[in-house]
């Protein structure tokens, strides 16, 4: 455990780190140091110091490790007492917001979009080391790269974290993880801690509106966009507005909006917001299958994406036709019936709905809009255009906005069970049927694949090549889930009933 003396002296160095990193301005310099003293309980300060180690390894860590040893907090409190410390050494939401602008007066938008990114990873609100432990890989899919990652950033619970849990009272304070109430709270077993969470007011469609980093950064600079107000998702005409309003914002990110309905939608649909972010999605790089004019909007060119899914894509210069044609599709879809494919707009419920994503290229604002539905049926629980039982082993969850455009989230117990499905092709493991159906058996869900790969490939295969059948499989599951969404499908039917959406529900002329 650390001599008083160096607890004093780290801190001192956590203060340096700040000025140097988090723009700590030098007159909040004793006012902070004497925040963490109180902290660890201290009455004195150590010499000051300018000279330091590793951020984490050499000061954050040595400080939680005192923290637990001195018993002023529990193990599983560690997250929470390192972003309350780092937490004090970053500057008041307020300084921030005002640095932000000031960046983004002088050097642009993008300059102050990234400086707050790097902020947001120098007081670890945005945790890069759990980050970079997700495994990555991109695979060339027929109708474009696909990107897949297995998740093993978000740590699970263990038991006894699930223990406390269930203990702990509900306050509904916070309302959503999404709430602006967020900035600055303390958190609790079931709730993230968010002192060093720093938001940007901004305005979208004369609303207030809010920008923050996500912090588990799917991918480069992920922002959530989200509104002041607790109020549930909404894709409609002025949420279309308010896409473009951002972009015209922030015209070097992407923003999108999950679909509002369950199953289609993504994981918070209680409180309005949207992602986006820098990174170019596969989805952004595929050209289009078929263009169409209209005769309302000359100045914009509508077609069909050349995607797995079913994606309408509206390109112009002219905003306001953009906007017009936009709203139009929506309209149109949520009314769509078309039995012969399947299709069926609402029963007592609603169940077509658009995933819309908007980005500029060049000036040229590209509005994508992903028809969805959300109908289940008897053969069909999960969703009719939902990824089929037998993909539910590599992904169960709803498929969101990121998913649909090609970036596979793909959760992180997939690691240790996808050595285990090599365990069988290797001869490891020997395939014993009733072994593997034993629903008590973790790698149950798996034995569809597993039975399918042995007897494709045998049990006698090197480490190299079980690893090669394995990824294959993984790749094509995503490529099938992404097919299972397409409320179109890439056959003669399913286009040639997208193109009689296109033409006779739009009104749209064929180009051809
Ligand atoms: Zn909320």
């Amino acid at each position: 455990m650390l001599a008083t003396a160096q607890v004093q002296t780290k801190l001192n160095e956590l203060v340096a780190y700040a000025i140097d990193n988090l723009n700590l301005k030098s007159e909040d310099e004793y006012y902070v140091l004497n925040q963490l003293l109180d902290l660890f309980h201290l009455q004195a300060a150590g010499e000051a110091i300018t000279d330091y180690g590793d951020f984490q390894t050499d000061i954050v860590d040595p400080l939680v490790d005192y923290a637990v040893q001195s018993g002023m907090i529990q193990e599983e409190q560690r997250i929470l007492f390192e972003t309350k410390m780092l937490g004090i050494v970053t500057p008041m939401p307020s300084a921030v917001v005002e640095e932000f602008d000031s960046v983004a007066s002088v050097q642009g938008v993008k300059a102050a979009t990234d400086w707050l990114f790097e902020l947001s990873k120098a007081n670890n609100y945005v945790r890069m080391p759990d980050i970079n432990k997700n495994i990555k890989w991109e695979h060339k899919g027929k109708f474009g790269r696909i990107d897949i990652t297995i998740n093993l950033s978000k740590p699970e619970k263990d038991p006894k974290q699930i223990a406390l849990a269930k203990l702990q009272p509900k306050t509904g304070y916070p309302a959503c993880m999404l709430c602006p109430s967020n900035v600055g709270y303390a958190g609790h077993v079931n709730h993230p801690a968010r002192q060093t969470l720093r938001i940007i007011p901004i305005e979208l469609g004369g609303e207030e509106w809010n920008l923050q980093f996500s912090p588990y950064q799917y991918y480069h600079q992920h922002v959530i966009a989200f509104s002041s107000e607790h109020r549930p998702m909404d894709v409609n005409d002025k949420a279309f507005g308010r896409l473009m309003d951002f972009v015209d914002l922030f015209p070097h990110y992407f923003i999108g909006s999950n679909a509002a309905l369950p199953i289609v939608g993504g994981s918070i649909l209680t409180h309005d917001h949207y992602q986006g972010g820098e990174k170019v999605l596969p989805m952004f790089l595929v050209g289009n299958r078929k263009t169409y004019s209209s005769t309302e909007c000359a100045d914009v060119t509508v077609s069909i994406v050349d995607w797995y899914n079913s994606v309408v894509r509206i390109e112009g210069k002219n905003r306001d036709q953009v906007y017009q044609t936009a709203c139009k599709v929506l309209s149109v879809w949520k009314d769509w019936t078309d039995e012969s494919v399947g299709v069926i707009a609402k029963t007592s419920d609603q169940h077509n709905a658009i995933t819309p994503i908007v980005r500029l290229d060049n000036n040229t604002y590209v509005f994508d809009l992903i028809l969805r539905n959300n109908r289940t049926d008897e053969a069909h629980p999960f969703g009719i255009f939902h990824p089929e039982e037998s993909l539910h082993n590599i992904k169960k969850e709803g498929i969101g906005i990121i998913e649909v455009m090609g970036l596979f989230i793909l959760p992180g117990r997939l690691k240790k069970e996808l050595e285990e499905v090599k365990g069988y092709l290797t001869g490891k493991t020997p395939l014993d049927l009733k072994e593997l159906s034993n629903p008590e058996n973790p790698m149950s869900k798996h034995a569809g694949m597993i039975v399918q790969l042995v007897n494709d490939n045998g049990a006698k295969n090197t480490t190299k090549k079980a690893d090669a059948i394995v990824n294959d499989y993984v790749n094509s599951a995503c490529e099938k889930i992404l097919e299972c969404t397409g409320v179109f499908k890439n056959d003669q039917a399913g286009q040639a009933a997208f193109d009689k959406f296109m033409t006779q529900g739009l009104g749209l002329i064929a180009n051809d």
